[in-house]
């Protein structure tokens, strides 16, 4: 009795649920941002679910249309369907990224393999196909514009890279492999996540605090207050705690012991061990590769991308550590000088490398970070990062405070066309939470196409303010703001008629250019003087200051460029295997490592138990693309630099031709339709000091 009462009120609730569930709405907020103060967690599940059928039913109209396929009733139509899953989704993807919880990662649990199956699903109709297939073969008499050619080859060669192509049997093995592909990569980012947060290094005597700035200190007292111990530091594993402790804490030991627990994050043969699962994830990759007809996973992932395959990507990576490797080994001797020089009687190791370089760059330029950071408060390196898209592009930015946000330290800014019309909405996040992923990206919550402004957002995880001192940041962040303001640029000038090749929907080898592009502007003398005012005084940074920072331009590279290539490396090796043996994950990595000649006083920039890039992320054969763009930003860069930084004629041609056409042509053609040839190394080369 009490059963079946119980089970009647559960649907019913679920009835009215489904009627207010405020994911399944319109949203009714200026914009249409997210409705963040009315979405619960317990709405994505069913809001999945509700979302998924209605794209079911999208599909399904499509497939069963009796009209001859053509490019509208065919390409078009996939291209609108989804739209209530992609509003659904955009909203999960990002919250369980900076706002997670157990409850939000158990969503993630129950939804990941609904969703990989329901992309299999349309990704394997082979009714849908055989339309697409149609229209794809009659492309030459169609008379498309050139962005509809694109959005049918794109959407054509996403069916047969999906495995539309394949027979009844090898379409069920591959959807098997994504299935358990997708649970995995969560497991392991769910293991780094747990790992990271469960690591506390405590210190209860004052004098292991010696040498350490006093922000430095004062951040480390709240993380122990709010960790229930007052009167204690607490270091933890995130790196804006551990990396000033590495740069400045005397205590040897105390450095070996926090980056060795950084180091061995996913590696301690607990339950939260990643090796096991990353050797599953690289053979389950090479099997799928192997159904495609691909020797490996590497191949397969190449094949659309601007690099086309391994070998290039081998081929440009060794250049690079040919010539950085020496370089790296000098930087190395220099810094074990330095340490014999004071009569340290020990061998320079890898959690030595930032407290003497840092050391070695205040002899060599007098120069450290803490006297810059005054001159970076977060505020102003934000305004400064606007102030050069609005010289190069004519954007304002407008703060509103009327606009629901996920965190109350979230801000939220609307971009401004230069007629003072509405362009999109800008989110900005940019403080540490347990609940927020490590690091820094961009994403967007809405994807610009005819009729939709872009909502996109930037995320960041900089020492937060602590009483009245505001946030100030080191170089590396300000560098970072300006890197994903670059890819929020991206999203945000798109103009695109289809969603599906909007903004930052191009190959991942060519992503980071406009990311990396803006990067460049952060450090001109000019720019600086726009915005790096001292948070007290207000006074502009002094020119001796600007100078020194460009005398020590080149300083550390080695170890920065070698740290960096070596992790592309490790991924293209992980993804180039064969054959499907798990192989054990450290040992692996150790024979690489000792193949490629890596120094000891260096650390793989990313080990394998926590580079989520690669086994997480869909960055898999495809870390290289950081370093490919760079030889696109410092080429780009190069013209700017010729014609004058904020030359109106020159950023009209770059916003043009690659920021607004997203992926409605080729990389290179873009690219080469700023730049009137392909890209060139030097610029690259000459900004490593490998040249
Ligand atoms: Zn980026």
């Amino acid at each position: 009795m009490l059963l079946g009462l119980g089970f009647i009120l559960a649907s019913c609730n679920v009835n009215s649920e489904k009627m207010e569930n405020p994911l399944l709405q319109k949203f009714d907020t200026p914009h249409g941002v997210p409705p963040f103060d009315l979405i619960k967690v317990e709405h994505y599940v069913p809001a999945y679910k509700e979302a998924i059928m209605k794209h079911d039913e999208e599909i399904a109209a499509i497939v069963n249309n009796p009209e001859i396929p053509s490019f509208e009733n065919t390409i078009e139509a996939l291209d609108f369907s989804g739209e209530l899953l992609r509003q659904v989704d955009y909203v999960f993807n990002n919250l369980i990224a900076s706002l997670s919880s157990e409850e939000m990662q158990n969503v993630a649990k129950k939804t990941a393999p609904l969703l990989s199956k329901h992309y299999d699903d349309i990704s394997l109709n082979l009714g849908l196909f055989k339309k697409v297939k149609a229209v794809y073969e009659t492309r030459k008499e169609l008379e498309l514009t050139p962005e509809q050619d694109r959005l049918l080859e794109v959407s054509y060669k996403e069916f047969e890279r999906g495995g539309a192509n394949l027979d009844e049997e090898k379409q069920d093995k591959l959807r098997k492999i994504n299935s358990e592909l997708s649970i995995l990569s969560l497991q392991f980012s769910d293991n780094v996540l747990a790992e990271t947060n469960n690591y506390k290094m405590l210190i209860e005597n004052e004098a292991n605090l010696a040498g350490l700035p006093e922000s430095v200190i004062q951040s480390a007292a709240s993380t122990a207050k709010d960790a229930g111990m007052e009167g204690k530091w607490v270091f933890s594993l995130q790196k804006p705690s551990m990396l000033p402790f590495l740069t400045y804490a005397k205590n040897r030991k105390l450095r070996e012991k926090l980056h060795t627990a950084y180091i061995n994050l996913g590696n301690n043969n607990n339950k939260y061990d990643n090796k096991k699962i990353l050797a599953r994830i690289a053979a389950l990759r090479v099997e799928r590769a192997n159904l495609f007809g691909f020797k490996n996973h590497a191949a397969f992932v190449l094949d659309d991308r601007m690099a086309k395959n391994p070998e290039t990507v081998f081929n440009f990576l060794n250049k690079v550590w040919d010539a950085v490797l020496p370089n790296a080994k000098a930087e190395a001797a220099e810094l074990q000088k330095l340490i014999d020089k004071e009569g340290g009687k020990f061998k320079l190791a890898h959690w030595d490398w930032w407290y003497y370089s840092e050391k070695l760059r205040k002899q060599k330029y007098d120069l450290d970070e803490e006297m810059l950071r005054p001159y970076f408060e977060k505020n102003n390196v934000r305004d400064g990062a606007f102030a050069v898209a609005t010289k190069l592009y004519g954007l304002k930015f407008v703060e509103r405070t009327d606009i629901p946000k996920y965190h109350k330290d979230v801000e939220v800014f609307e971009v401004q066309n230069p007629d003072g019309s509405f362009l999109g909405i800008l989110y900005m996040d940019w403080f540490p939470r347990e609940s927020k992923v490590s690091g820094a990206w961009m994403d967007a919550f809405r994807k610009q196409s005819e009729g939709v402004d872009p909502i996109v957002t930037n995320n960041f995880n900089y020492t937060a303010p602590i009483g009245d001192k505001p946030a100030l940041l080191s170089v590396d962040e300000v560098l970072t703001t300006f890197h994903e303001f670059g890819h929020g640029l991206h999203g945000l000038l798109s103009k695109c008629k289809y969603q599906t090749l909007s903004g930052t929907s191009v190959t991942r080898d060519f992503v980071e250019l406009p990311s990396q592009f803006m990067e460049n502007f952060a450090l001109e003398p000019e720019v600086m003087k726009m915005y790096a005012k001292h948070y007290e005084t207000g006074e502009t940074i002094p020119n001796e200051l600007i100078k020194k920072i460009s005398n020590s331009g080149l300083f550390n590279k080695g170890f920065t460029v070698l740290e960096y290539t070596s992790a592309a490396l490790l991924d293209m090796y992980w993804s180039t295997l064969t054959d499907t043996t798990e192989r054990d994950a450290a040992q692996f990595e150790k024979e690489i490592m000792d193949k490629m000649g890596m120094i000891d006083e260096i650390v793989v920039r990313y080990r394998s138990t926590y580079f989520k890039h690669i086994f997480s992320w869909d960055y898999s054969a495809g870390y290289y693309s950081y370093q490919w763009a760079q030889v696109l930003d410092a080429d780009a860069f190069s013209v700017f630099k010729e014609k004058g930084l904020f030359d109106q004629e020159t950023a009209a041609s770059f916003r043009d031709n690659v920021l607004s056409r997203g992926n409605t042509a080729p990389a290179m053609e873009l690219y080469k339709k700023f730049r009137g040839t392909e890209p060139q190394l030097d610029a690259f080369l000459e900004r490593n000091g490998l040249k």
